[in-house]
């Protein structure tokens, strides 16, 4: 009986905030919000606050609802 201890079991999990659904973190696209717009950041490498989104059609089709909702909701700053 080999039982290998591993101690590999953390792996990071993200919620959509479409579906509000955890995943792990490379199943998910992230995204920030920058100059008003979504920028997905593919690259993984943009240092602003980011949010997750499954990469499933339908969740990323809601992200623009999603985020005018969201605008709205922000004071208007100039
Ligand atoms: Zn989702």
């Amino acid at each position: 009986m080999s039982n290998r201890s591993s101690k590999a079991g953390h792996i990071p999990e993200r919620t959509c905030v479409i579906c509000k659904e955890k995943k792990k973190q490379k199943d998910l696209i992230r995204f920030v919000i920058s100059n008003s717009e979504v920028v997905y950041d593919l690259s993984k490498n943009i240092a602003a606050r980011g949010y997750y989104v499954c990469d499933v059609n339908l969740c990323l089709e809601k992200i623009e609802k999603w985020f005018s909702k969201k605008k709205k909701k922000q004071v208007k700053n100039g």
